[in-house]
């Protein structure tokens, strides 16, 4: 078994280094006068500017001449698949957007949730505003700012874009201005010389504007892995206390489900694993990590106790689909349900199923985030918490499904079939601490807590399985309770008779001792 994991450990290896040489930025194909007239209808001529590559005069019988170009040749900002959008983008002299088509794109939400009207439509609303104003998404009303509607679900996508437009006509436009002295007569190719455009980068970064228009969902999220970290620290006392534990943790889960997961779309994915890879292979850049302030403090929070406490940290608290899953199968047992463990030897060996699924979904975004993003499906997080089930059927029923089996084996879908569980498994070998307390007894020959642990990462010989274990902490309430704990039944009951014959010798000293009335 273990020399199965390290061929898998050293494919994965293999997947990211081929990664880092494969992930360059394709070259341009040069612009057409076809493609001029996506945007200018009435273009008449192209031709390139010599001295800024990517670069197009475009003279326009409709309207005033205009500059062409694509945003990839002049700004490169990676957006949620770790990738940039590549758009077609026409300018005039003031810098007026006049039109703006994208041109390719490896979004996952968009290849997935989003049709390319939707796409079109949101790329609309830039045009006729002016590359220096600060658009951003949803700024509607606010004082020095130009607002736009979002893109429902896609909100790291829709601000990319914005960026990426007005980013890169401010550029192209400063590289145009600067080589005019060479250039002074050219009436066609004086469109910019009149006006300069004010440089749209001069603006607040759009993370810093999102972290702003977020500010309470910030501190929320702050306080609750605050709370979260003194869990961690005071855990020994905490299952010492079950009943107040187990509200604690349910309260936890329910925060999660309806806070992290429904309302602000904070589930992780392993295509942001995949996006962050592709951020690092083509030039690292903090801002669009830094866009969902949510989803950046969730990273930012599992980094840290993976490598403290391993990735049950965030599957057993901070995962919403994982903690849907726990509520419902808590709810059912509650019910009188007690569900189906799958006999060990299978059970581990369905394990693998998750890490296959990681490897297939890694090499397939080798070839294309497009196809990683399909293979991702198997996620249904985005189906539950960022679309809230207005999907096809076929995902609709997919997701409810795996909701639904639970119900007769806890949390099914993380422990055999979640490629993201599985990427968190593998840093979570270097974990620091190992706070999860057993006792000699364990597995030899108690089964109690292997039994109770739902998530079945308790070997009969008594270790905890760290890759699987998910950190509920059961076991550990298990551990310090008199009544359900053997050894600690064994020495209580001990305690009990000696205490019971004490009382007995005490008793009968004190009858032997009264004086006869
Ligand atoms: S295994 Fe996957 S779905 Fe389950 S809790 Fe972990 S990340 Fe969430
Ligand atoms: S019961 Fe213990 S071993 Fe099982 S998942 Fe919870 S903390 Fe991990």
């Amino acid at each position: 078994m273990r020399n199965h994991w390290q061929s898998v450990r050293v494919g994965l290896r293999w997947s990211a280094l081929l990664w880092l040489l494969l992930g360059s930025p394709w070259s341009l194909a040069a612009l057409t006068l076809a493609d001029a007239r996506q945007l200018l209808p009435e273009a008449t001529a192209l031709e390139p500017v010599a001295a800024v590559p990517g670069l197009y005069r475009v003279a326009d019988a409709g309207g005033a001449p205009a500059l062409l170009f694509q945003t990839d040749d002049f700004v490169h900002i990676p957006a949620y698949s770790g990738s940039p959008v590549n758009l077609l983008v026409g300018v005039s002299a003031d810098g007026l957007i006049r039109g703006v088509r994208v041109r390719s794109h490896q979004e996952p939400i968009l290849v997935i949730g989003i049709t390319d009207a939707d796409l079109q439509a949101f790329v609309a609303q830039l045009e006729g505003k002016r590359a220096d104003d600060r658009i951003r998404v949803g700024a509607q009303g606010r004082a020095g700012y130009v607002g736009i509607d979002g893109l429902s679900g896609a909100t790291i996508t829709a601000m990319v874009i914005t960026r990426t437009v007005t980013q890169a006509a401010a550029n192209a436009l400063a590289a145009y201005r600067e080589q005019l002295p060479q250039t002074p007569a050219a009436p066609v190719s004086d469109p910019a010389a009149a006006t300069a455009t004010g440089p749209a980068a001069a603006a607040v970064p759009d993370w810093h504007w999102s972290w702003q228009q977020h500010r309470l969902r910030v501190i929320v999220l702050a306080a609750a892995l605050v709370v979260l970290l003194l869990v961690l620290f005071l855990q020994d006392w905490l299952v010492q206390h079950k009943t107040f534990f187990q509200r604690l943790r349910v309260g936890y889960l329910l925060f999660t489900v309806v806070f992290i997961g429904w309302l602000w779309h904070g589930q992780l994915s392993v295509v942001n694993l995949l996006g962050f890879a592709r951020n690092l292979a083509g030039g690292f850049s903090w801002d669009s990590l830094l866009l969902d302030p949510v989803v950046f403090l969730l990273w930012a929070f599992v980094a840290l106790s993976i490598l403290l406490w391993g990735r049950g940290v965030y599957c057993g608290w901070l995962c919403p689909f994982g903690a849907a899953q726990e509520l419902l199968s808590k709810l059912s047992r509650r019910l009188g349900f007690a569900g189906y463990m799958l006999p060990q030897a299978l059970h581990e060996r369905l394990w693998a199923i998750k890490y296959l699924l990681l490897i297939a979904i890694c090499g397939l975004a080798l070839d294309s985030m497009a196809k990683a993003a399909r293979m991702a499906e198997i996620e249904p997080f985005k189906t539950v918490f960022v679309m809230h089930f207005e999907r096809p059927p076929l995902y609709v029923l997919f997701a409810l499904a795996l909701l639904a089996v639970t119900v007769l084996n806890s949390k099914f879908y993380c422990k055999y079939l979640c490629p993201l569980g599985a990427a968190l498994s593998f840093v979570t070998r270097f974990r620091v601490f190992d706070w999860l307390r057993r006792r000699v007894e364990c597995g030899h020959p108690c089964q109690t807590c292997a039994n109770e642990c739902q998530i079945g990462a308790i070997r009969p010989t008594g270790e905890i399985v760290d890759n699987e274990c998910h950190y509920c902490l059961e076991c550990q309430v298990t551990y310090w309770d008199e009544h359900r704990c053997p050894p600690l039944v064994r020495k209580r009951r001990k305690r009990e008779v000696n205490r019971a014959g004490a009382d007995t010798v005490i008793a009968s000293d004190a009858t032997a001792e009264s004086p006869p009335g």
